[in-house]
């Protein structure tokens, strides 16, 4: 099938994407296509206008500095995967990159057009949970910034407005302390997550603090495993196990009963990632 017409913008600057957005209703941001051209060969989105933000300087790339980890919206996966600075200050992004897609597909994809497209079954918003993550957005009132936490709102869902875009994210960098952990089965190498989990703690030795379990293929949303967080914290494996407060339902990857099992499975892999026992 072929896309409905649409016409094309590049934007010029930040200004006028958001400028271009509110001006054309049915407008889409275009970042590195990967997703949204799929929808539009598929004619599940028929935008009149894509705003093309692929030209905008200062929208792309990592820097390391007061503590935070910041990573430009338009910084696409490849880089992240073969950036030094996510390697040694962002280890959770590192290890979730592989798992995204394919080569190809991590050449052009972009992390701003990961979270703004918000894949239930997706690496890097569980990520941004995991890491209590900020989202920096600008929109036509001006810039803010929101808490990962609050910003997946539901099934595709997010907090950005129509005329918003996504301009960086940024993440507290590693410690000493710092533990993460990242595992997914997926049918094949590179597809879609059945099940996945994205894991943050502090550790003194083998003691374990602040856990935050997070996990995406289970809900419309990246979901905190709160109650297995508190028994992992107290020490008991098996009782974070048993603890698992996940209520997935059933989806094309897999039925709701091998999903839960999967995350069981998936916990006990992370447990021993963080507590360095692989
Ligand atoms: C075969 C295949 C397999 C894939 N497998 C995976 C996978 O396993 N895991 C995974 O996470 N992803 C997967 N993807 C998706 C891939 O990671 C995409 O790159 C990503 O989801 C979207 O990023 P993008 O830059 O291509 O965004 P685009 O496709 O350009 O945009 C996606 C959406 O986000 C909006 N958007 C983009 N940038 C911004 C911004 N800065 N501000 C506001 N809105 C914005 C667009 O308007 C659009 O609605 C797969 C894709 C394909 C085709």
């Amino acid at each position: 099938m072929k896309p409905a017409a649409f016409a094309y913008a590049k934007a010029r600057s930040l200004d006028d994407a958001i400028r271009l957005l509110g001006e054309h209703k049915e407008a889409k941001l275009l970042a590195g296509g990967q997703s949204l051209i799929a929808t539009l060969n598929m004619r599940l989105s028929s935008p009149s206008l894509l705003v093309d933000i692929n030209g905008l300087a200062g929208l792309a790339g990592v820097r390391v500095s007061d503590g935070m980890v910041e990573i430009g919206a338009m910084t696409r996966h490849v880089a992240l995967e073969r950036s030094s600075d996510i390697a040694k200050h962002a280890p959770l992004i590192a290890l979730a990159m592989p798992h995204i897609a394919h080569p190809a597909i991590r050449n052009r994809g972009t992390i701003g057009g990961s979270l703004a497209y918000a894949d239930p079954a997706a690496e890097l918003p569980a990520c941004l949970v995991a890491l209590d993550g900020e989202i920096d957005i600008v929109g036509p009132g001006g810039k803010r910034s929101v808490k990962a936490a609050d910003f997946f709102k539901g099934l595709f869902e997010t907090a950005l407005g129509a005329n918003d875009v996504l301009t960086a994210v940024r993440v507290p960098a590693a410690t000493a302390q710092t533990r993460v952990g990242f595992s997914e089965l997926a049918r094949r190498q590179g597809d879609y997550a059945m099940v996945g989990l994205a894991a943050a703690a502090k550790a003194t030795g083998k003691e374990l603090a602040d856990p935050r379990l997070v996990y995406f293929g289970v809900s419309a949303t990246p979901v905190r495993a709160r109650n297995a967080e508190a028994a992992l914290a107290s020490g008991s494996l098996d009782a974070a196990v048993k603890a698992l407060d996940l209520d997935p339902g059933d989806d094309i990857q897999a039925t709701a009963k091998v999903k839960k099992h999967l995350a069981g499975v998936l916990l006990r892999r992370i447990a021993a990632q963080l507590l360095g026992d692989t």
